[in-house]
């Protein structure tokens, strides 16, 4: 079993990372002391999957788990369906130390997490994660969020879970443009933090895609240890916890002119990667050889480097509206080599463009 420790400022936690795990959920809960009655929510694919294995490790560790599963997708991080999850808990008398259990992907963990964080003004909140993308990124760093007919995100809190336990086994069941999404954000932790996790990514690439467990295990192990380590520096977001923000910029454009449609969030993340990387190398940042390579690796991956077919105008004003914008200058995440990045306000429009010339 792999363990990380996330330490705070005012309260640390760990991130278990097993094979298996799924069926111990009860086990570690116990440790929490935490009232009888659990409320788990799920989605309409991963509840009939696993809700089962969870109630039943729950029910042995002498909880009481109730279930409410939400539809699947994006639509499910309301407000609406956060009140589904308030009037749930207050019908079935949860109490402020009755745990909430996220079971599922990045819209059931922000979704849970929001409503841990204000039902009775915070209670419990626990992270089982069945997404690769929920399990290296969503589940850890405390932000939760619904969204608003308005905007994506924009109605949330920063709100610690107690524990996330991660079983790479419920991978097997997501299906392949999940499991690319969730290689973009892994791929994003080599190039910000770590050169020999990104040539382990190059080097293992088809087993990854084949869901070897050893090498998911890795994957997730090691991702978790990054995002601890930058979370633990800068919770609020107010320094270092910006460099996650790499390939985001662009990719954030291209996720709003595509209507949030075309490309899903890891491979909108993938081209505004090989955009940030086509930038770095174009202003002399970085080798060419580092945006190669960067390249070289979302394709392995079987992740788009571009959005054929997407107006360079239209990116460019979304780009303006970025909420990374500060005082209408955008902040770049850039790279000076695989391992290695910097965040630059002061790019010119005209680089900008002639990269997205490239991307569209
Ligand atoms: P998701 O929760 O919609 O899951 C993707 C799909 O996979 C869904 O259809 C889901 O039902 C299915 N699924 C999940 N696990 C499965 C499994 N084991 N077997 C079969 N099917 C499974 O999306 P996501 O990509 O996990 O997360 C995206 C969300 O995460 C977005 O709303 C995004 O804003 C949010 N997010 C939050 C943070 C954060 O720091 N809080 C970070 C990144 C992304
Ligand atoms: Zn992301």
């Amino acid at each position: 079993m792999g363990e990380v420790r996330v330490s705070l400022a005012d309260h640390s936690y760990s991130i278990y990372i097993q094979t298996a795990g799924l069926r111990q959920i009860g086990q570690f809960m116990q440790a929490l002391s935490c009232s009888k009655k659990a409320l788990i929510i799920t989605d309409g694919n991963v509840g009939p999957l696993y809700a089962a294995v969870v109630t039943d490790s729950l029910r042995a560790a002498g909880f009481a788990p109730q279930v409410l599963v939400v539809a699947p997708g994006e639509g499910s991080k309301s407000l609406a369906t956060a009140d589904r999850v308030f009037t749930t808990a207050i019908s079935s008398g949860l109490d402020r130390k009755s745990p909430i259990v996220a079971l599922g992907g990045g819209v059931i963990g922000d979704l849970a997490g929001f409503a841990a964080a204000t039902y009775l003004r915070g209670v419990p909140f626990v992270q089982v994660p069945t997404s690769l993308l929920a399990q290296v990124d969503s589940s850890v760093g405390g932000k939760t969020a619904v969204n608003h007919p308005l905007g994506k995100n924009l109605i949330g809190a920063f709100y610690q879970p107690r524990l996330v336990l991660i079983d790479p086994l419920v991978l097997d069941t997501l299906p392949e443009r999940e499991l690319k999404a969730g290689l973009a954000e892994v791929i994003k932790y080599g190039i910000i933090a770590d050169a020999d996790f990104f040539a382990y990514l190059t080097r293992n690439a088809a087993a990854i895609l084949a869901r070897d467990p050893a090498a998911l295990t890795a994957v997730i192990s090691r991702c978790c240890q990054l995002k601890a380590a930058v979370v633990a520096r800068d919770e609020r977001e107010t320094s270092v916890r910006m460099l996650l923000n790499f390939g985001h910029t662009i990719g954030h454009a291209v996720e709003g002119v595509g209507g949030y449609a075309e490309y899903n969030h890891g491979e909108a993340v993938a081209i505004g990667m090989a955009g940030a990387a086509l930038l770095s190398s174009r202003l002399g940042l970085c080798p060419p050889a580092a945006s190669t390579a960067v390249q070289q690796l979302l394709t392995a991956m079987g992740l788009p480097l571009t959005a054929p077919g997407y107006g360079l105008e239209e990116l460019l004003g979304y780009l303006a509206r970025d909420k990374k914008v500060v005082d209408s200058k955008i902040n770049w995440v850039l790279m000076q080599d695989i391992g290695r990045v910097m965040v630059s306000a002061d790019v010119e429009v005209k680089q900008v463009r002639a990269v997205l010339a490239q991307l569209t």
